[in-house]
């Protein structure tokens, strides 16, 4: 079956599209697409991932670029963000000139909706540091990254994770630095409260120096390609847990910092 898009109305109109976004039936008749093509044409990772939901919090540098491709992934998302686009963020974010002044989370589902009709897109304009709800919402997760520019909300979000079981990504940049923190609240892995704390806060580090602009975008699709081997096989998170994954992008350098689980943390130690 060969599919003709022309126009947005081809794709409104064409029931071929109602589940699966147009580029992956085309995939799938067309065994020369590339690498990209085949891995997403396979059906049964399709389905996998449109069963899926992932919520993001934090739609700046490194969850606005993420939203974008977890659309194209064909996950289902919820969006999460307190601000406006500001000229500022127009270095290094996924908004441009006619965002501006209009609530981050909108503007993303707006440019999502036009990649991806098939997924479900919900969007929260909340400052989770003071919504009193954030259980409710993260509840119906599959899987939660943390992309937020504060300690504060990082920590809430751990100890929400933490009750719910979640597995959760932590994500920060600064200068050259990557930095990506991974834990499924199992009993044998460490949460985000064992290590990170106010002498390791990568958002000091962040006021202080900046980041590179291209940095954000490099964390979030390394920690994209790591939730794709945890949908795909969940023992694969075995892999990932007490492990600081640090990239070092100005030199091409990659660190794996390992730390066991801290046992007077005082989220997870509570002798489970
Ligand atoms: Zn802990």
């Amino acid at each position: 079956m060969q599919l003709k898009i022309k126009k947005e109305k081809d794709y409104e109109n064409n029931k071929n599209y109602k589940n699966n976004i147009p580029f992956f039936n085309i995939n799938e008749n067309n065994k020369n697409c590339g690498i990209c093509g085949s891995y997403f044409s396979d059906t049964k990772i399709r389905n996998l991932f449109n069963s899926k939901t992932i919520t993001i919090i934090g739609c700046g540098g490194i969850g606005s670029y993420m939203a974008e491709f977890i659309a194209r992934s064909n996950i289902n998302l919820i969006l999460i963000d307190k601000d406006k686009v500001d000229f500022t963020n127009l270095e290094r974010q996924n908004y441009n000139i006619k965002d501006l002044n209009k609530n981050k989370t909108d503007c993303l589902k707006k440019k999502i909706k036009k990649i991806n009709k098939s997924i479900s897109i919900e969007n929260y304009n909340i400052d989770v540091t003071k919504y009193e709800n954030l259980q409710d919402i993260l509840d119906e997760s599959d899987f939660i990254v943390v992309a937020t520019d504060n300690m504060e909300s990082k920590k809430k979000i751990n100890e929400i994770s933490y009750s719910l079981k979640i597995p959760t990504i932590f994500l920060s940049a600064y200068s050259n630095i990557g930095e990506i923190f991974f834990t499924n609240y199992s009993k044998e892995s460490s949460c985000f409260n064992c290590f990170y704390n106010k002498k390791n806060d990568s958002h000091i580090k962040l006021k202080q120096v900046g980041v590179i602009p291209t940095i954000p975008t490099i964390v979030s699709l390394n920690a994209l390609n790591i939730i794709y081997e945890i949908f795909k096989n969940k023992k694969n998170e075995e892999k990932f847990i007490n492990t600081i994954l640090r990239f070092d992008f100005a030199n091409i350098n990659i660190t794996k910092i390992k730390f066991n689980k801290n046992n007077k943390c005082e989220v997870c130690n509570d002798g489970i």
